[in-house]
């Protein structure tokens, strides 16, 4: 009795100290789940998981779509899909190029997986590994230790493609230059799921950083429009449907994109276009709209401008 209730209390208290719900898995269907993660910053505490992660179970083994920041993260993702299945973790799909995308990778690789990505996504992601490094690293500290970039052994040079992987079909396709240039989103068409990647945030303000274009990333979120999956597990936020990813990234894409083109048509400068757009209140709910919304105008409008 006593060695029962021993063995309840470390259980839990091993679980809650260590990995306090750092990742939510939900069952989307029989064989399909996401891992779900905060929507803030990269923190020691979420082990720089603070993105979606896609777990898809085949009849020989399981598909995880992105593979975290670090070893550690990976380990613990790996934890997750353990609690959903006994398969082993076969195949494993980058969506990106952000490190919470792909710095895993080396880990899984050691376990006998294999990475799949395009030629596309694999060359930012060597044009980005050192700096991501030295980033994810200040933030995580001894958590990152043992993390090294490693990428898909086999990139795949065609920017659409169908695979079938364990009996299940699964499709990565290249959209446009998005979030970062060669993000793909992931496709199971039998279950009209998609895995979006960063091409779609919701819940929280998406980010238009040094390396994103917004004119071509809402081109790329029309096309996932004209997909019209069912089911969308976007790279942040929870799990949801076309209806909710068009109010909360394609809206809001295309108020950035029309928006700033005004005023560099113009000419009016960028401090006209944050001064003049600034004032969004359909989208002020969303987290992290007072951190990101102002100089998610100003990379726009500047992108607008040199083009
Ligand atoms: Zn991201």
């Amino acid at each position: 009795m006593t060695k029962f209730f021993l063995t309840i209390f470390l259980v839990a208290t091993f679980g809650s100290a260590s990995y306090a719900q750092t990742l939510k898995s939900q069952k989307i269907n029989e064989s399909s789940y996401a891992l779900i993660g905060e929507i803030g910053g990269r923190t020691y505490e979420n082990q720089g998981l603070n993105a979606n992660y896609g777990v898809v179970v085949t009849k020989d083994g399981v598909i995880l779509i992105d593979s975290g920041a670090s070893k550690q993260g990976a380990e613990l993702i790996s934890k997750e899909v353990q609690k959903i299945t006994a398969q082993k973790i076969r195949w494993v799909i980058n969506t990106g190029s952000q490190d919470h995308r792909w710095l895993g990778n080396d880990y899984f690789i050691s376990q006998g997986a294999e990475v799949i990505a395009l030629s596309k996504t694999v060359a930012t992601q060597k044009l980005m590994a050192g700096g991501q490094v030295d980033s994810v690293k200040a933030v995580l500290k001894d958590r990152f230790n043992g993390t090294k970039p490693a990428y898909a052994q086999k990139p795949i040079t065609q920017n659409d493609v169908a695979l079938d992987l364990g009996g299940t079909k699964v499709q990565i396709k290249y959209l446009n230059h998005a979030h970062f240039e060669g993000d793909v989103v992931v496709y199971l068409p039998d279950q009209n799921i998609m895995f979006s990647g960063d091409h779609i945030y919701v819940d929280r303000l998406l980010g238009v950083l040094p390396q994103s274009n917004a004119s071509t990333w809402l081109d790329a979120f029309n096309q996932i429009e004209s997909i019209n999956p069912k089911v969308i597990v976007p790279g942040h936020g929870n799990i949801c449907d076309l209806n909710k990813a068009k109010r909360q990234t394609g809206d809001y894409l295309k108020f950035l994109v029309d928006g700033t083109k005004k005023y560099a048509e113009e000419m009016a400068g960028v401090e006209a276009a944050v001064k003049g757009l600034s004032n969004a209140p359909q989208f002020e709910k969303l987290a992290n709209f007072n951190e990101l919304h102002k100089g998610n105008i100003s990379r726009t409008y500047l992108r607008l401008e040199a083009q």
